[in-house]
């Protein structure tokens, strides 16, 4: 008996990525969704390091560009433009740009140019449930007294 065929999903089935996933990460990366702001575990979070991508561990953004934009979703001010695809979307009413991860066509979030002028302009506003935060390591290598 064949196989059905796959939905657009270009690397893992739906039922793969319900495994993989917690409901509020699959809800939001997979049928793009948006966590309640303020609720996330990101929004105001501020140690060093690195944003990867919750479903395929692409690395995405770095806590360098990150800035408190007040909306309760975590922000950036740039992104990592090799590893991230923009749409057009034109959902609920809104022309919006959506944020994917190219890799793995996980829903981030939009892009609005509403960020601060002097950080470039840009807001990349980004579900936490779509990310996975790995801390800076410490070079540190000799221990003294
Ligand atoms: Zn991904």
């Amino acid at each position: 008996m064949a196989e059905p065929a796959e939905p657009a999903n270009p690397t893992k089935t739906a039922a793969q990525w319900r495994e993989r996933l917690t409901d509020e990460q699959y809800h939001v990366t997979r049928e793009r969704g948006t966590e309640r702001p303020f609720s996330g575990q990101y929004h105001d979070f501020w140690q060093a390091g690195a944003y990867h991508c919750v479903c395929c561990g692409a690395p995405l953004f770095q806590s360098g560009h990150k800035f408190d934009a007040g909306c309760g979703w975590p922000s950036f001010s740039h992104g990592d433009g090799a590893r991230l695809e923009t749409l057009d979307d034109f959902s609920h009413g809104m022309r919006r740009t959506e944020v994917r991860c190219q890799q793995c066509g996980a829903h981030l979030g939009h892009l609005f140019p509403d960020g601060p002028p002097q950080r470039g302009g840009q807001r990349y506003c980004i579900n936490s449930a779509a990310l996975a935060f790995q801390p800076e390591f410490q070079n540190k290598t000799d221990d003294k007294d």
